[in-house]
């Protein structure tokens, strides 16, 4: 593997052989030289993989400058006396040109500017917000720095994503998820014949593989859906799909909840490609039963599978692009759904961004071969006729979709799970608590015929232990204030025949629950 390529634990040969496609050229173009401490490496490297160069990279969702989204979202600008005049710029980039004077360069020489006597060396170095000719002379407090540290620590932690793919079985689920992620995440799997699969259940199996480029660690969780739409009936078979979806917001909720909040592990998942045959007309039923199934618990981005197997007019016009997302419109299902972007965005900005609104559903093709193609060696599929390149985008949309999971929309799709479909989760949950602890303390009140009207979070759980105690205590309360009725009772015939004109005392009476509990347990 070449220096500062991706790099995945869970690496293959038919991986290396990939990373190794001079196609794959992202990777190499910011490659680390600094074998430095921690922190340095940090400063000089990239935030995010995304290509610098890439003609492809699309600013993130939430608006930021061109050169902003070149040096990443949380990467402090580089300020503007930092940067060479345009045409200085155009002229040192020329080989042919004369370079710059040493006059014209000592105004962008920092070293030779005395910094602040009163300021302490920053540790951000070049990246440091404040570490600028214009403020030299001020005195700032520092928190400028804030996305420096937040920066620092994220990348520390380490990122993690889980991606789902769903679709009948033989769709090129896994040959995309290896092109995306080049590695060889189905190793150990094994194919069932036609009779195996006749009575064969949707199982769901996950798989997990560390990446590191550039620094930046990434856990990487797929989780897969063999034997979805494989059976003879399918009826209800997205629902193990759905469950485990809902198991992985109760665990978080159950962690959540619990006394160990620091080291919680997010299983939850980000988002599910659903694969759409390239076959039919349109939707078929099961597509729509499972989307409509699943569409508030996850963010489902549709994929036309196998694009190559369609002409680009099928593609484009009525058959596919013109007739899903109308369909999936009528059905009432919600997709996921970019952020839109800024109105202050730029031109450039709001074209990239429109298009990648109009690829869905996004038209793909996978393949984990090489190929070479007019002198170039490329990710391709070889056909009698010619070869269609994965990464090439008059071909198909894979690029679109690469960067828009990784590049463009992980943290999107993480934010909309955590605060859209766990919120959701989380409510229900709550709802059902708060009615199961009424319904308790309705039935409470009916067996002790008296209740406290506390607000529901005061009321404790109770275990059918101390259920059973309670009702014990309350049989013997009872008894108890019979008995005494009928003792006073009697004590109270005794004392008036005896002396007729004498006005006892009262027994005490008990006003209110407590005191009532309290008198019987006196009797007791
Ligand atoms: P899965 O069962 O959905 O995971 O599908 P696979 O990834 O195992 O692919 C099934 C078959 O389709 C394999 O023979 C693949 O080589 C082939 N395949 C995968 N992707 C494509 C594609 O984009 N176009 C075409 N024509 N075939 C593909």
């Amino acid at each position: 593997m070449e220096d500062g390529a991706h790099e995945a634990h869970a690496s293959s040969d038919e991986h290396e052989s990939l990373a190794a496609s001079p196609n794959h050229h992202d990777a190499e173009q910011h490659s680390c030289h600094s074998d430095d401490s921690e922190v340095e490496n940090i400063m000089q490297e990239p935030p995010h993989p995304a290509g610098r160069d890439s003609p492809d990279l699309l600013p993130g969702p939430r608006g930021r400058e061109p050169d902003r989204a070149a040096e990443g979202k949380d990467r402090p600008h580089t300020p503007s006396q930092l940067h060479l005049p345009a045409a200085a710029r155009a002229q040192s980039g020329s080989r042919s040109e004369p370079r710059l004077s040493r006059r014209q360069s000592a105004e962008f020489d920092l070293s030779s500017v005395p910094i602040s006597p009163t300021r302490p060396k920053s540790p951000w170095g070049p990246f440091d917000p404040y570490n600028n000719n214009e403020d030299q002379g001020k005195e700032y407090v520092g928190f400028a720095t804030l996305p420096n540290q937040v920066h620092r620590k994220s990348v520390k932690k380490g990122f993690d994503f889980t991606l789902m793919v769903a679709g009948e079985s033989g769709l090129g689920k896994s040959t995309l998820v290896n092109s995306l992620f080049l590695t060889d995440l189905y190793k150990d799997r094994k194919l069932l014949n036609a009779e195996e699969r006749i009575t064969q259940t949707v199982e769901i199996t996950k798989h997990t593989v560390d990446i590191e480029e550039k620094g930046v660690k990434l856990k990487l969780t797929i989780v897969d859906t063999p034997g979805f739409g494989d059976a003879v009936n399918n009826t209800e078979c997205w629902k193990s799909v759905a469950d485990y979806i809902d198991q992985q917001f109760e665990q978080y909720f159950r962690d959540e909840s619990g006394l160990n909040r620091k080291n919680i592990q997010d299983n939850r998942v980000h988002c599910c490609l659903y694969f759409i045959s390239p076959f039919g007309h349109g939707l078929r039923p099961l597509d729509v039963e499972f989307m409509k199934a699943l569409h508030e618990k996850v963010n489902i981005v549709p994929i036309l599978a196998k694009a190559d197997t369609l002409t680009p007019a099928e593609v484009k016009k009525k058959k596919f692009k013109a007739r899903l997302i109308p369909e999936i419109e009528q059905y009432g299902i919600k997709i996921y759904q970019f952020p839109d972007c800024d109105s202050d965005e730029d031109d450039d900005f709001k074209q990239q961004d429109h298009q990648l609104k109009e690829s869905i559903p996004f038209a793909v093709i996978g393949s984990n071969t090489v190929v070479e193609a007019k002198g170039k060696r490329v990710r391709g599929r070889l056909y009698p006729w010619g070869i269609v390149e994965v990464e090439n985008s008059a071909h198909c949309d894979f690029v679109k979709l690469r960067n828009m999971l990784v590049r463009t929309h992980m943290q999107d799709l993480k934010d909309v799970t955590r605060e859209t479909h766990y919120e959701n989760y989380r409510a229900h949950c709550i709802q059902n608590m708060t009615r199961m602890v009424v319904k308790e303390r309705n039935r409470n009140k009916l067996t002790r015929e008296s209740g406290t009207d506390f607000p529901i979070p005061v009321v404790p759980a109770v275990g059918d232990e101390t259920e059973k105690l309670i009702r014990e205590k309350d049989e013997e309360v009872r008894h108890a204030e019979q008995q005494r009725d009928s003792h006073s009772q009697h004590e109270h015939e005794c004392e008036q025949s005896a002396a007729p004109h004498e006005n006892p005392e009262p027994p005490p009476r008990a006003e209110t629950p407590s005191e009532q509990r309290d008198l019987s347990d006196e009797a007791l």
